[in-house]
């Protein structure tokens, strides 16, 4: 994953494009975060796509020892989804006692950490079950 992308992608986000990854305009390949270069095909023809944000949990996994900075919020879990429109994206999964595969769920903004020394609060993409 390359850092100037999810900072990218980040920008977006706050400016109300929620889940905004690229197409390939050769290939059609989908992107979770945003490529510049089509892992499929390697063009460099890419356009902004938005994903609908829905999916279903592929796989996932309790975190009962977090990283630090995180651990005030264990257990929590920590989900690969299959988009709707195919990409896989790794991301936390919140409002839901038990979960399983195969379970759908949609993307929300919720927060990530309270920086210590700033007190800003962080953001990012999260998934909840739908309904
Ligand atoms: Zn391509």
């Amino acid at each position: 994953m390359n850092v100037s992308n999810v900072v990218m992608g980040w920008r977006r986000i706050r400016k109300g494009n929620f889940l905004l990854g690229s197409k390939c305009r050769k290939c059609s390949k989908l992107h979770f975060p945003a490529a510049r270069l089509c892992k499929k095909c390697g063009s460099r023809e890419l356009e902004d796509y938005r994903f609908k944000g829905t999916g279903k949990i592929y796989a996932y996994s309790e975190v009962r020892t977090a990283s630090s900075g995180f651990e005030k919020h264990v257990p929590y879990t920590v989900a690969i989804i299959e988009l709707d429109d195919g990409p896989k994206m790794t991301a936390q999964i919140v409002e839901s006692g038990k979960v399983h595969v195969g379970m759908k769920v949609e993307s929300c903004l919720r927060k990530y950490y309270v920086d210590g020394d700033s007190g800003i609060i962080h953001y990012w993409i999260k998934f909840r079950p739908v309904g």
